[in-house]
């Protein structure tokens, strides 16, 4: 049986396909809507609506992004609760048993029939995407996800307003963090996370292609709000425009 029914939004939107800008845009974690056929995943009341179900503020600020720099954007239609779209299939967080201290009950004991839809329904057509896009854009020459991140974690605050996660990519990372350290931010380096083994963007639509990629993380209280997450993209925009100069501009 299908898991979106006919009148459910799709996989994916892709924005602004022919946009100028040499920078690829995703945003993986755009979304806490649920397939209706998969309910409230047994979630108490209120529970997706947190930061669990998708990161706050990341697709206004990204959507921001895309017009300021003139960039195309994919974006998750599904929570990652269902699958995260920033996970190797083959990893547990892909679709997580637990998000931080939260069992989510509909994701207990899954059959290999409801991976496989998850994955063929939400995942691949996703990653099929931006791989096509890639593929046909060689104009596109770096990637970024844009993120959010929660203000603690586990009880324990964290100080960073934004962080950048790269794996390769440092010279693309450090005009972005300059400008935001000379704006008096706390800029986190490869922190609140790192690249590792649970991450799917960077490695594959970045590294593997040899492209210029990273996650930018806004911290999640700072751009709760539309009208914040729009000032933060202006803040951002010319900061990366500048970084992908660095980047595609030959020395
Ligand atoms: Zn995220």
């Amino acid at each position: 049986m299908p898991l979106l029914q006919p009148g459910e939004p799709p996989a994916f939107t892709a924005e602004n396909l022919a946009g100028r800008s040499p920078c690829l845009l995703l945003c993986e974690h755009a979304s806490n809507r649920i397939p209706r056929a998969l309910g409230d995943l047994g979630l108490p009341p209120g529970e997706i609506e947190r930061h669990i179900g998708r990161d706050i503020g990341a697709l206004v600020m990204a959507r921001a992004l895309s017009r300021h720099l003139d960039a195309a954007l994919f974006s998750t239609g599904y929570s990652r609760l269902v699958i995260d779209c920033n996970r190797p299939l083959s990893r547990p967080g892909s679709i997580p048993e637990i998000s931080e201290e939260t069992v989510v009950p509909g994701n207990l004991g899954l059959s290999a029939a409801d991976r496989a839809a998850r994955q063929n329904e939400l995942f691949h057509p996703f990653h099929d995407a931006v791989t096509a896009h890639l593929d046909a854009t060689p104009a596109r020459r770096c990637v970024i996800g844009v993120h959010s991140f929660t203000p603690s974690y586990r009880g324990v605050s964290r100080p960073w307003e934004a962080g950048f996660l790269y794996a390769s990519a440092g010279r693309f990372a450090a005009p972005m963090m300059e400008g935001l350290r000379a704006q008096g931010f706390t800029v986190g380096d490869n922190e609140p996370y790192v690249i590792d083994a649970d991450d799917y963007t960077v490695p594959v639509h970045g590294e593997a292609r040899g492209l210029p990629s990273l996650l930018i993380e806004i911290r999640q209280d700072l751009i709760a709000h539309d009208a914040a997450a729009l000032d933060w993209a202006r803040r951002l925009a010319p900061l990366i425009a500048r970084a992908i100069a660095s980047v595609t501009e030959d020395a």
